[in-house]
């Protein structure tokens, strides 16, 4: 029966070790897309993903095998992001799978993502089938890498598969040991229909298309369903399979990847993680859902226009449906007016999504710098979340300030070791441990303030290292530290937005640097602007914007047109992300200035 024909299965790896290639390969030697339709990175489906040679999104596709015993079988595959900030899309793809295909670059090795993914993958159960990639590249060790899958993993390895991707090596052997290391799924057809909503995406004509993992029975077309955790009954209108085009299906059935559509217009009323059910003969009992994720870092998103604030609630609740980590509510700032706070996994998860609503919603944003939570003890003992520093109580209530730490795994050539271990102490670190993996790499761990890992430590880890290592990170606790809350004036009144917390010992020093910072981001205007930080009444740093005496568009008039236009053009965009606080027309570029450091 067909059943015994299906395969679900995820690729896990770390980030660049090839997934969406091999992904690639693997719907061309299916003949999934014709020649003519094959793109690099296929399942990126996502401009931004394209753009940035990312995958950000989980991505499910059917495809037919011809397998060497001459049955055909069905696959469904889930390409799955590899980046930290994006494991829970990873947990969430192989809750719907039986097997996952690791992929593990063979110059790189394991990697701390490898780890991360392979073991959500072993604690749910996976049969993995092992891929030694990038074998054509001259610096490949795949016997080394073999070993290490062993060693590290703990699995065998010994039958693991030498691909490449690029050239298109090992491919067939991978696609065979598809077939028959990973089981097929089991699941009663006659049972009460049971399935998993893994993903959904909001589609203007069609209302919410689920993405689903049948469990147990079949789901057809003008079918009663309900979803249980919600409590809500819809008429099914559509079902398929997404190959990687939607294609209608008469029927899913237990085993099933796919789709379902149901004129489902209320976004409330889905969420991922949730059973599908029939409404006439329903299952007792609802599938275990996701693990909850929990935001880490928070930051303010405005609209530039204030009219706007409608249109961006829209945007971030349909954004919200297919990204089911970010969450927000609404704030409101003296300076930006009414805007939202929104919590993300990580800067890479904010960076996404500020984005993806500028580009696939249209708004025009200003974000003020992430900011972490803090556990605040008042002097009467009660306790504040803050995720928001401007509205960090005042000193004189405080008893103490707790904030989050991580543990932070830094791998690493031997030769970095001392760059690395000396950004971490900057950055507020305690050693932990370092272990050597091999002859030539070392982890190093660290405890370390979120906050520090926010404020620029990837990309002085990156600059540190030449881009030799990696980081992965997991938050551990709430630690107390010595914190102070910085105020920002311009012009004499204070900008909420612009407030941060830092650790007493730097907070002189990076109140200088950001006061200097704004200075050289906020345009002269026609009166003189001094800008002031403070913490409580008593200013730290100071220094002044200067009123500009010069018509400075009479500048754009000698150039040649072309440059012309182009300048007149990057004002006008300027202008858009342009903010009037009190009297002060301030750029987006400021409220982000807190976050540099150079
Ligand atoms: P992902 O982040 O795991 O999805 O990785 P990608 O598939 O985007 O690949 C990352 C980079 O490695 C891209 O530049 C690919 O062209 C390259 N790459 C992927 N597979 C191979 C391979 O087998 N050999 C070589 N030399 N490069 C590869
Ligand atoms: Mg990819």
């Amino acid at each position: 029966e067909r059943q015994k024909h299906i395969r679900n299965f995820s690729i896990v790896a770390h980030i660049d070790h090839g997934k969406s290639t091999l992904a690639d390969r693997i719907l061309e030697m299916t003949d999934t897309v014709s020649k003519r339709e094959m793109q690099d990175q296929l399942l990126d489906s996502m401009d931004l993903e394209r753009e940035r040679g990312i995958t950000i999104k989980l991505n499910a596709v059917e495809l037919h095998y011809h397998a060497k015993d001459g049955e055909t079988y069905i696959f469904h595959l889930i390409d799955t992001p590899g980046h930290v900030d994006f494991s829970y899309e990873v947990s969430r793809s192989l809750a719907a799978c039986e097997g996952a295909v690791l992929v593990v670059d063979a110059a790189q090795g394991v990697e701390a993502q490898t780890l991360a993914n392979v073991y959500l993958a072993i604690d749910d159960n996976l049969e993995i089938v092992p891929v030694i990639n990038k074998i054509d590249l001259p610096s490949a060790q795949p016997e080394v890498v073999r070993q290490e899958i062993e060693d590290m993993i703990g699995i065998d390895a010994s039958e693991a598969v030498l691909a490449s991707a690029k050239v298109g090596l090992g491919i067939e052997e991978m696609l065979e040991q598809i077939v028959y290391n990973i089981p097929a799924p089991t699941g009663d057809l006659n049972a009460p229909l049971k399935a998993l909503i893994f993903d959904s995406v909001y589609d203007d004509y069609r209302g919410v298309v689920l993405s689903i993992r049948v469990v147990e029975g079949t789901v057809k077309t003008g079918d009663r369903i309900r979803l249980m955790n919600s409590n809500t009954e819809y008429e099914v209108v559509e079902v398929g399979v997404n190959s990687p085009k939607p294609l209608k299906r008469d029927f899913l059935m237990a085993g099933d990847v796919g789709y379902l559509t149901a004129s489902i217009k209320d976004i409330q009323d889905t969420r991922v993680g949730d059973t599908v059910t029939s409404a006439t003969n329903p299952t007792a009992k609802p599938l275990e859902g996701y693990r909850e994720m929990h935001p880490m870092v928070y930051s303010g998103l405005y609209p530039t226009d204030n009219a706007k604030y409608n249109d961006l609630r829209e945007a971030l609740e349909k954004l919200q449906l297919n990204d089911a980590a970010l969450e927000f509510e609404p704030e409101t700032s003296q300076a930006l007016g009414f805007g939202f706070r929104a919590g993300f996994l990580g800067m890479l998860h904010m960076d996404v999504v500020q984005e993806r609503l500028e580009r696939e919603f249209n708004m025009d944003l200003i974000t003020t710098a992430p900011s972490v939570t803090y556990d605040v003890e008042l002097t009467d003992g009660a306790h504040r979340v803050v995720d928001n520093p401007s509205e960090m109580p005042e000193a004189s209530g405080i008893k103490e300030i707790n904030e989050p730490f991580v543990k932070a795994t830094v791998m690493v050539p031997n030769d970095y070791v001392g760059p690395v271990m000396e950004l971490c102490q900057r950055k507020r670190g305690i050693f932990v441990t370092m272990d050597y993996l091999d002859d030539y790499r070392v982890n190093v761990i660290y405890d370390i303030p979120l906050s520090e890992i926010i404020f620029d430590f990837f990309d002085r880890l990156k600059s540190s290292t030449k881009g030799y290592a990696s980081l992965d990170y997991e938050i551990i606790e709430n630690r107390p530290s010595d914190l102070v809350k910085i105020d920002i004036l311009l012009n004499s009144s204070k900008v909420d937005a612009l407030s941060f917390i830092a650790h007493r010992d730097f907070a002189q020093e990076r109140a200088r640097t950001i006061v200097v910072r704004l200075k050289n981001v906020i345009p002269r205007q026609n009166f003189e602007i001094p800008i002031q930080a403070a913490i409580g009444a008593k200013i730290i740093a100071r220094t002044n914007i200067k009123a500009y005496r010069k018509d400075v568009t009479a500048k754009i008039h000698t150039g040649d047109p072309d440059r012309r236009a182009k300048l007149l053009d990057k004002q006008k965009r300027g202008k858009k992300r342009m903010k009037s606080v009190g009297t002060v027309d301030v750029p987006q570029d400021a409220f982000m200035a807190v976050l540099k450091t150079d």
